[in-house]
């Protein structure tokens, strides 16, 4: 485990996340496409190294197919999408899934199981509650009676899993929503799809997830985490992913502010509230991005030092940045210190 100072500007907005970088790692770099559009209400970008040219329409198509594909069933922006017939479902009956979206369901409640609910996609209704639901601007802090009365109404444990036989039941009147775990999701399976189609180096990014690919034979993947407000002559942390995912969560990039007061769209389940801590965001490795983004996400409403314990216990490779006063400090798990370059 290791903690970092730095002093640095604190910016009124703060802008982080991940980007990405492979120039000058290969003495002779092997040619390299984009594939870019949009999905799920945010941007995504593919990768490929080394294609054969003729394949590249294909790639293009098949991966904006499955990208569609994803959004369709797991958007609750939609009402027709799985998801959305799922929390409309009648409570306490059992209701039939496709056998995709089960097991996606049961990763998610896995993650939720192993955080002690920091991770929850129960928490649909808080969500609409605090305004991140629709596509107005949020504005106002909801009655504490408000808040009780969705807080009644979450908790992973009320949702049960049958996948075996496609079929889902929620106790009582719960609200799903996986967006803090379907972008890494599309993420691992638009890799999955590219590997399929005899591609050995790729990186996807959706909406800030990245899922690399990358042979043992060649330099891995450089992905710089841009820590916002930090002083211009040091360099961003950067990290070495073979085949790993990295998800980021923030604080700063979908919020509002009521007397000054900052309203995150990361809802602690405990307290039915925003999550307000100097955590400003948590960044997570792991294997699986899906298991990634969900992690991130957990590891935001823990706040860094509930979360460096929680990251530790489970093997999780973490990265969190934290607002102290006019500086900014980061952390990091013993994990995740072996992806990087620096340490
Ligand atoms: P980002 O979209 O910045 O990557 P996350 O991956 O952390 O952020 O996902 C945040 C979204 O997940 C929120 O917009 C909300 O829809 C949902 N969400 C909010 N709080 C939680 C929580 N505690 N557990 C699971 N999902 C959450
Ligand atoms: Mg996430």
């Amino acid at each position: 485990m290791r903690k970092f100072l730095h002093t640095g500007l604190v910016l009124t907005v703060l802008v982080a996340g991940a980007w990405y970088y492979l120039h000058g790692v290969l003495p002779r770099p092997l040619p390299e496409f984009e594939i870019s559009g949009q999905t799920m209400g945010t941007s995504y970008r593919v990768i490929v190294v080394n294609p054969e040219e003729k394949e590249l329409d294909t790639l293009g198509q098949q991966v904006q197919e499955r990208l569609a594909g994803i959004e369709a069933r797991y958007t609750t922006w939609k009402a027709d999408s799985e998801l959305s017939r799922l929390n409309t479902a009648r409570p306490d009956a059992w209701h039939p899934v496709s056998g995709e979206f089960c097991n996606t369901l049961s990763g998610a409640l896995a993650v939720s199981r192993q955080t002690d609910g920091a991770y929850d996609p129960t928490v649909g209704y808080l969500v609409a509650l605090w305004g991140f639901a629709s596509y107005e601007e949020p504005k106002s802090v909801p009655d504490q009676s408000a808040i009780d009365a969705a807080m009644a109404n979450t908790g992973y444990r009320r949702v049960q899993l049958d996948c075996e036989n496609q079929q889902v039941r929620k106790h009582g009147n719960v609200s799903i929503d996986l967006s803090g775990y379907v972008k890494g999701f599309a993420a691992d399976e638009i890799l999955m799809l590219l590997n399929q189609a005899g591609i050995y180096a790729a990186l996807v990014e959706v909406g800030g997830e990245i899922a690399t690919l990358r042979s043992n034979r060649s330099p891995g993947w450089r992905i710089a985490i841009e820590t916002p407000g930090m002083p211009e002559t040091r360099p961003p942390d950067v990290i070495h992913l073979y085949s790993q995912g990295i998800a980021t969560s923030g604080d700063y990039r979908n919020y509002f502010e009521v007397d000054g007061v900052r309203y995150s769209h990361v809802i602690d389940p405990a307290s039915g509230r925003p999550v307000s801590h100097d955590t400003v965001s948590v960044s997570v490795v792991a294997d699986s991005t899906m298991e990634a983004d969900a992690w991130a996400t957990a590891l935001l409403v823990m706040g860094t030092e509930r979360g460096l314990e929680a990251a530790e216990k489970n093997s999780i490779a973490a990265f969190f940045v934290d607002r102290v006063g006019d500086t900014l400090t980061t952390a990091s798990s013993s994990g995740f210190d072996r992806f990087s370059d620096s340490r």
